[in-house]
């Protein structure tokens, strides 16, 4: 038999919903947002629960809590007092710490597969992005609301190789989000003009 106690940072899920795949007696879908731990108490941002089970149920809950892509699960063994799965990020006495520096001129390598034109449409809330395999020719077009799901749409129908791409097309959806959000424009590689207010607010 086993104790084990789990303290969920409810506020911190994403909604992967792996933890309710891998769990489901502990850990239930919420309004398609957000996971809830199954009978739990409210202790300030974490819901937490003493769960006694057997060897079978604490793999689950352990394996539910290591696969939380959001490190927001943990669980602590109360016969040992051993956190067996432990949210808190450590960091190692040396490490390797590197300066981050970028030479436009020297080190930007084209894309030899295309490049995109990304717009906004603001009556629709939408972010546009053209794929141009030949100069000037759009190819395919990916449309949505937020960055996550067109870069990732793009990444999944392998229209882009490049990792370097791939975080360049991130920097400019995220910027084209903002600008969305904000009510300001948006021009791909110009930087976002905060200064003015556009909405007239
Ligand atoms: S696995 Fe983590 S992020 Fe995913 S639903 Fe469960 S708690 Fe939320």
């Amino acid at each position: 038999m086993k104790k084990l106690k789990i303290e969920y940072h409810k506020a911190k899920c994403i909604g992967a919903f792996n933890c309710t795949n891998i769990a489901p007696e502990q850990f239930k879908e919420e309004d398609g947002i957000r996971a809830n731990l199954i009978n739990a108490k409210e202790e300030k941002e974490y819901q937490t629960k003493i769960v006694e089970c057997d060897e079978e149920s604490a793999k689950l809950i352990i394996e539910a809590a290591e696969k939380c892509p959001a490190n927001v699960i943990n669980v602590i063994d109360i016969i040992t007092k051993e956190k067996v799965v432990d949210t808190t990020v450590k960091v190692k006495e040396s490490i390797r710490e590197i300066k981050a520096v970028y030479d436009d001129l020297n080190e930007f390598v084209l894309d030899e597969k295309g490049y995109f034109l990304i717009r906004i449409v603001p009556e629709k809330k939408m972010i546009e992005v053209g794929f141009c395999g030949k100069r000037n020719i759009v190819e395919v077009k990916v449309y949505g609301t937020k960055p996550i799901e067109i870069y990732q749409t793009i990444i999944r129908e392998k229209i882009i190789d490049r990792s370097d791409h791939a975080a360049y097309l991130g920097r400019e959806l995220q910027k084209a989000y903002t600008a969305l959000q904000l009510g300001i424009p948006y021009v791909q590689d110009d930087e976002l003009d905060f200064s003015k207010n556009y909405r007239g607010e």
